[in-house]
């Protein structure tokens, strides 16, 4: 019995998914991919891939994450971000994009791509544990619950018998689901990024009085405090898991900024005595980290900023320099390697890669690639028109943002 064939097995014998196997419609996790996917231990691998790659020629577009493995990004066409990728892909015009990152990019590219092109995730397990902490189901409750505390959007929630007194504005980052997009420009929000999420937010403030940030509380609140200068008693988090989210009406009036208790399970795992430890041990050293770490991590960082921010810094950064980067450690370790002349290491030590970033193995990319040289597509990811429509909306506000 195949690895793969023993884990199918092993998943429908019990109730808990199993990382990559088995199917939850309401989360990011895909279901089991069809078919043979060949064994990890495959030496010829990589001329596997090579070959594959080569037979398919303009056909093929392939996008790779930053966060994703050497092995995968190796054979990428563009590397980048999540929305760089998306755009790279709506301007390539190839049949088929393959998007070695996770879910909720690949729904983006095929948003923002013909209805032509054919989007595939080489292992339909690559979710994003951020993402699916904000369902639409739940966002929807919590626009109900923002409406019954006398706030939401001036369109929805100002009918004859209900008018909002307080205008509440969706933002929400990339990292989230086609849904949650969708639902955020139907209720006159945008989209942001980790590059324009303070651009973003002082836009949300001319067209209202709150914020509802979804799904990373601590983008959302690193944005509002250090760049908008709020305070962070003007930020509540509302938890999805309590009635009401956890917080009286009174309080979702008095809010600023709604943050969505979401978070990244690697960016949310480093903590202030990480950044105290580093500089202990490497004297002198710039901590550099992404918005996506707890408030406390950016108050003691030196430099913060975006994955694309983070490369371009350590690019420009004088040779002799010494960085504690505290971000996916994929991206971490090729900075690393791609720097010889500069002292760059990981922030905290015992953090391991992103789970579902590193789904994208060898292994699935060949699969995905043999089975369109055979004319087959597999795990091709498809938005339905009502919800690609409402994310566009969403996404077009952010492109109209200065400097976007
Ligand atoms: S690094 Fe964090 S935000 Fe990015 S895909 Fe992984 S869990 Fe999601």
């Amino acid at each position: 019995m195949s690895q793969a064939v023993g884990l199918r097995a092993a998943a429908e014998r019990t109730p808990l998914l199993l990382l990559g196997q088995g199917a939850d419609p309401d989360a990011e996790r895909g279901t089991i991919c069809p078919g043979t996917v060949p064994e990890p231990s495959d030496p010829t691998l990589v001329q596997r891939a090579q070959a594959a790659r080569a037979a398919l020629g303009d056909d093929v577009f392939v996008l790779g994450h930053h966060y994703q493995r050497d092995e995968v990004i190796a054979f990428a066409d563009a590397r980048g971000d999540s929305y760089k990728l998306a755009r790279e892909a709506a301007a390539n015009g190839a049949p088929y994009v393959v998007f070695c990152g996770v879910h909720f990019m690949a729904e983006t590219a095929d948003i923002l791509t013909p209805p032509t092109t054919g989007v595939i995730l080489p292992d339909l397990a690559a979710g994003c544990s951020m993402a699916d902490m904000a369902e639409i189901s739940q966002v929807e409750a919590a626009w109900e619950d923002l409406r019954a505390a006398g706030c939401g959007d001036a369109h929805g929630a100002a009918d004859a018998t209900f008018p909002a007194a307080i205008t509440t504005v969706p933002l929400t980052y990339m990292n989230s689901t086609a849904a949650i997009k969708a639902f955020t420009g139907r209720h006159g929000g945008a989209i942001c990024t980790s590059s324009n999420a303070a651009t973003a937010m002082r836009w949300a403030f001319e067209h209202g009085q709150q914020v509802l940030f979804l799904p990373d509380q601590h983008l959302g609140r690193n944005t509002a405090v250090r760049d908008l200068g709020l305070e962070l008693d003007d930020c509540v988090v509302y938890d999805p898991h309590l009635p009401a989210g956890g917080l009286s009406p009174h309080q979702l009036r008095a809010a600023k900024v709604v943050l969505w208790k979401g978070h990244c399970s690697v960016h949310g795992t480093f903590l202030p005595e990480h950044v105290d430890e580093v500089r202990r041990r490497i004297p002198g050293v710039n901590v550099l980290v992404h918005p996506e770490v707890r408030h406390e991590v950016l108050c003691k960082a030196d430099y913060v900023g975006s994955t694309e921010r983070i490369i371009a810094t350590l690019e420009q950064a004088a040779p002799g320099t010494a960085w504690a980067v505290g971000t996916e450690l994929n991206l971490v370790g090729r900075l690393a390697q791609e720097h010889p002349d500069k002292t760059v290491v990981f922030l905290n030590e015992k953090v391991c890669f992103c789970a579902t970033m590193n789904r994208i193995d060898l292994p699935h990319f060949v699969w995905a690639l043999e089975e369109l040289v055979a004319g087959r597509v597999v795990n091709r990811i498809t938005v339905d028109d009502e919800t690609a429509h409402w994310a566009q909306v969403a996404l077009k506000r952010m492109l109209a943002l200065p400097g976007s």
